[in-house]
């Protein structure tokens, strides 16, 4: 563990102070899933603690909303200065809790610090007032939603709920943010930085919670949206804790099944280089990673031999050591649904296993995983559900029709890449792939956070994040005005005259 980083876990933050929380038949420790060693021993929140984050963060509310876009951009610059400054403890905490490699994990940390000048710039360009031309005394401008809940996954700690918490703030609401029960730690950092800055109390609040409290947070009346990046199961869930709420946003981040389609003219390096990966970086634990390759026949040969020998051959271990390209899988449960599903994939005649499961180098450690689709059902769970890690399919078809109409049987839509040459063929995946992100001769995972993000299908519910995520985390309010004293003495007909006596 590097010596910089202190694991002592400091309780909740709730209105501005830090509150140690007692042992409980709740607790339970974060693990290394490379080394196997505890890193931070949590008292996650109940229901109690969430009631006086949500109360804290509906007082805070009432200022924090009046605070000018001009005095936020201050708070937020001198977060970004706190989070710059801690950005090696935020990676060092990453790499510790789920195991992402080192340099990964800076990058992640660098992406947290540079999300802030991107939305306080979004938020300027993007939900400024708005005069419609032509159109006289009338306007609309943005107002905040309120208390809005964050929960966050473990594959992007922090830097997924930061976008979402920074565009929160930047538009006025206040926040309680429920960081993944794998990566407290990270979480705690975070709000350090936060307490850094001086935001005034009760604006961010951070709770570690049971799923009980998480449930509870999410029904809060007072809580008027729940921005949540996880998976499918667990959106849905929070869907149905939410409606009898209409009113709440709901913005929902979920999983992928992600495919690429591989023309006849595309160009063999370029696929494998970003077909690997797309599919293996992070140890698979993305949620555009690349899960099919969908393959028309003139590459398929070289290209399921060049893709078996990348799976084979890349080196799964120490996240710190810098020759390991894919660290642990984030924690043992991972891995053991990991093993389970590419296992049953290994033992299935529907698939030919070209690289089977094996284990990696230290406690959730694994190989990359790939087979080649042999008799295709749509319906196959291992075809149609994600697998959160480095598992990919290649499924050979006879054309590019079929590729198409292949890419479209999923549930999901998060990314899609298209492998080809020809523009035409990309405009086609544009217009017919129903997918948040469609790439270009590049893999489906590594977004810009300068353009939206977002899926649809049983990747999101249409509210993306990124350059959009100011719009959801705010609603436009209309307005007409007249100048002062005038008004119409004959507005409609039948209008009594007399009231001007
Ligand atoms: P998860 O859905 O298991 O958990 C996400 C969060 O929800 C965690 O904080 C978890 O503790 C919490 N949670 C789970 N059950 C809850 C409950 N009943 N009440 C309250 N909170 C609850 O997801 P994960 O395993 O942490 O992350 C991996 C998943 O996230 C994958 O499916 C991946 O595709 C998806 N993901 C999506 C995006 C995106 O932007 N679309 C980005 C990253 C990850």
């Amino acid at each position: 563990m590097p010596d910089t980083l202190t694991t002592k876990y400091r309780g909740v933050y709730v209105d501005g102070a830090w509150r140690e929380m007692e042992p409980s038949e709740r607790s339970f420790h974060t693990e290394n899933p490379y080394s196997g060693e505890k890193v931070l021993h949590v008292h996650p929140a109940g229901v109690e603690e969430v009631e006086l984050a949500v109360k804290a963060a509906k007082r805070a509310f009432g200022e924090w909303r009046s605070v000018s876009h001009e005095e936020r951009v201050e708070y937020l610059l001198r977060l970004k200065a706190a989070l710059e400054h801690r950005k090696e403890d935020l990676a060092n905490a990453i790499t510790l809790e789920m195991g992402k490699i080192a340099s990964e994990a800076l990058v992640e940390a660098g992406a947290c610090v540079a999300k802030i000048d991107v939305t306080i710039r979004d938020a300027y360009d993007r939900v400024r007032d708005v005069h419609p031309p032509g159109l006289t005394g009338g306007f609309y401008t943005y107002r905040p939603h309120g208390v809005m809940a964050v929960v966050g996954p473990y594959n992007f700690p922090i830097h997924l709920a930061n976008g979402h918490i920074i565009a929160a703030l930047m538009m006025g609401n206040t926040v309680v943010f429920k960081p993944s029960s794998v990566t407290p730690l990270v979480a705690q950092i975070y709000t350090e930085c936060i307490e850094q800055a001086d935001f005034p109390p009760g604006v961010f609040n951070l709770l570690p919670m049971t799923r009980q409290a998480g449930d509870r947070l999410a029904g809060h009346p007072d809580v008027r949206g729940i921005l949540f990046t996880g998976s499918w199961g667990v959106g849905l869930h929070f869907k149905r804790l939410t409606l009898e709420d209409p009113h709440k946003i709901l913005a929902l981040e979920m999983g992928g099944k992600n495919a690429v389609i591989v023309a006849d003219d595309a160009h063999l390096e370029q696929v494998v280089a970003e077909v690997v990966t797309g599919a293996f970086l992070t140890t698979g634990q993305r949620c555009t990673g690349t899960a099919r390759v969908i393959c028309t026949p003139r590459l398929r040969d070289p290209l399921i031999e060049a893709l078996a020998r990348g799976a084979e051959s890349l080196k799964s271990g120490d996240p710190n050591s810098e020759d390991t390209f894919m660290g642990p899988l984030a924690s043992r449960s991972a891995f053991n649904s990991f093993r389970k599903e590419v296992e049953g994939a290994d033992r299935d005649d529907s698939f030919k296993s070209l690289v089977a499961f094996r284990e990696g180098d230290g406690v959730c450690g694994v190989g990359a995983c790939l087979h080649l689709v042999e008799r295709y059902d749509p319906h196959h769970p291992y075809i149609r559900e994600e697998v959160f890690g480095p598992a990919l399919t290649v499924e050979p078809v006879e054309d590019l029709d079929k590729a198409f109409q292949r890419a479209q049987e999923t549930d999901y839509g998060l990314s899609f890449s298209i492998f080809s040459q020809s523009e035409d063929i990309f405009q086609r995946a544009l217009r017919e792939v129903p997918s948040g992100i469609v790439n270009w001769n590049r893999a489906t995972n590594g977004a810009s956070g300068r353009l939206p993000f977002g899926g649809v299908g049983k990747s999101g519910n249409h509210r993306p994040a990124a350059l959009f995520a100011p719009e959801y985390c705010s609603y436009p309010v209309a307005s007409l005005s007249k100048p002062y004293g005038e008004y119409s003495k004959n507005p409609s007909p039948g209008f009594p005259q007399e009231v001007w006596k």
